[in-house]
């Protein structure tokens, strides 16, 4: 069943760590031609505009709300109705009860990656996780932070009677090769010794839990989990509306005119003015013209098939349905839903010229990718069909950590971007940090290493898509 484990070369743990290594080709060639760099925006204006979203997930989200249809005034105006956009809403009219917050989202709430993602739910940060990193006690504060969280989803589920289908029975990361299983368990020792609970799997050990031979070990997380994405946008949507911010779907933000009070533009035409702006446009926030140089969409591709048998489950030996991705730096991830669908995403991802939008023969390639590698982790399925096949955004940063902080002249935007595939709980932690950067409480985060940074620099055309293309090529030449 499945390739067997290989002894490769080494390049332990990349998880998610796609465009690091792009970085010093993108300065080197972006600065070798500084005119270019800078003038490409004008000269290259991106498309605006988002993609609908075809995913399975997106079948559960709830009936879209009404598009703003006149000009308004608002306290804070915030655009994406993603994970971010959402949860910053919900905890904004909680701390500042008075203030009408409105939220503008272009096609409907979790259209972005929010409903298109790989389901898992993981503690830490992208560039963090499964990492025993220098700083032992940051590291710990962030795990703690964002763990936590995970706590507050499953409270606000209940309180709000709504079944995300949040399921913390724990998470694999496999690994391929045995030089990333023999550090890996170096790892798991290191991360347990600073009290966070990562577990070594033996090769066997994974084949007893994920039924495939395919890897060499993994780093099983306890804590970590799956959820229904769809349903967590309906989740927070709810929550959102709950507290009294107000939502507009179909209503896409066209240009932002800043000032002490902002006046944004739909692409109706209607005004929304407001002295606070928080961009939760995640992947999408560079065609609005913010955040370029911190983020670049780059697509990954996902399909889940209808409910399988019960008994052809239990033949794939995936014990107690645990969600998992790998080590490859274009990784796969799978998961098991409550009612049996199997679903698989990532391997090749794609960034397209100027932040575009993939077509549907390149997705269909990638699609067919899939299925090719469902046969060969899991052979009984090789003939399954896919119900559902999408292709997500994600906001990948040079060295695959977000940010979260305040820009403007006015200290009066306020972002979040650059999860790097790693946003599912993250995002409404980030979603609590904005209300706080609005609210005045900006103190209380000093400590976190993301605030008011922003990752290292992407360039802009023809840099971009030429540092971008030569990093995947050396990935897919060394992999
Ligand atoms: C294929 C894929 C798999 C992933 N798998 C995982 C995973 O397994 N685990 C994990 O932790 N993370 C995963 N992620 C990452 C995670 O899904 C994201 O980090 C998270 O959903 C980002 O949420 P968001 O609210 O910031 O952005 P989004 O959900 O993308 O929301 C942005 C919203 O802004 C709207 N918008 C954009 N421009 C405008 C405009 N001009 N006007 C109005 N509205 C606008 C968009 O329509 C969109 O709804 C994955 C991502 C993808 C794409």
């Amino acid at each position: 069943m499945g390739s067997a484990p290989t002894d490769r070369a080494p390049g332990v743990l990349r998880r998610r760590q796609l465009l690091t290594g792009a970085a010093t080709a993108a300065a080197g060639l972006a600065g070798g031609s500084f005119a270019l760099n800078a003038l490409a925006p004008r000269i290259l204006p991106e498309t605006p505009g988002v993609d609908p979203n075809t995913s399975y997930w997106a079948r559960a989200l709830p009936a879209p709300n009404a598009a703003l249809a006149t000009s308004i005034d608002a306290d804070i105006a915030i655009v994406g109705a993603g994970f971010t956009g959402l949860s910053a809403a919900f905890y904004l009219r909680g701390l500042l009860p008075g203030r009408r917050v409105v939220v503008l989202e272009a096609l409907r709430c979790g259209n972005g990656a929010s409903a298109r993602n790989g389901a898992m739910l993981l503690p830490s940060t992208g560039d963090r996780y499964l990492h025993a990193g220098e700083d032992a006690a940051l590291d710990a504060r962030i795990d703690a932070l964002t763990l936590e969280n995970i706590g507050r989803l499953k409270r606000l589920a209940a309180t709000l009677g709504m079944d995300a289908e949040i399921d913390t029975r724990g998470a694999a990361h496999a690994l391929l090769t045995l030089d990333e299983a023999r550090e890996a368990e170096d790892t798991a020792l290191k991360l347990r010794n600073r009290g966070i609970p990562i577990e070594y799997w033996s090769r066997e050990q994974v084949r007893a839990a994920l039924g495939t031979t395919a890897y060499a070990g993994a780093l099983h997380d306890p804590r970590a989990g799956q959820l229904h994405p769809g349903k967590l946008v309906a989740l927070w949507k709810l929550a959102a509306e709950r507290a009294g911010a107000e939502i507009y779907e179909g209503t896409r933000v066209e240009s932002v005119e800043e000032g002490r009070v902002h006046v944004l533009t739909t692409a109706r035409g209607d005004r929304v003015r407001a002295p606070v702006l928080v961009l939760a446009t995640n992947a999408y926030g560079s065609r609005l013209g913010y955040l370029r140089r911190a983020a670049a969409p780059v697509w990954s591709y996902a399909a889940i098939t209808a409910p399988l048998e019960e008994a052809d489950v239990a033949a794939l030996g995936w014990r107690a349905a645990l969600p998992f991705d790998d080590s490859r730096t274009e990784l796969y991830y799978l998961g098991l839903t409550r009612d049996r669908r199997l679903h698989i995403g990532g391997g090749k991802v794609d960034y397209l010229f100027n932040d575009g939008t993939p077509g549907s023969v390149t997705a269909g390639e990638r699609h067919g990718a899939l299925k090719a590698m469902l046969a060969e982790l899991y052979p009984s399925l090789a003939s399954v069909a896919f119900d559902a096949q999408w292709a997500g955004a994600v906001d990948m940063s040079l060295d695959a950590s977000p940010s979260v902080g305040t820009l403007g002249a006015h200290r009066n935007i306020h972002y979040a971007i650059g999860y790097s595939g790693h946003g599912v709980n993250l995002t409404s932690v980030f979603g609590r940090i904005l209300a706080d950067l609005v609210g005045g409480n900006r103190d209380e985060w000093r400590w976190l290493p993301y605030l008011d940074r922003l990752p290292p620099y992407l360039p802009n055309e023809p840099f971009r898509w030429l540092s971008i293309r030569a990093r995947l090529a050396a990935i897919r030449a060394l992999e």
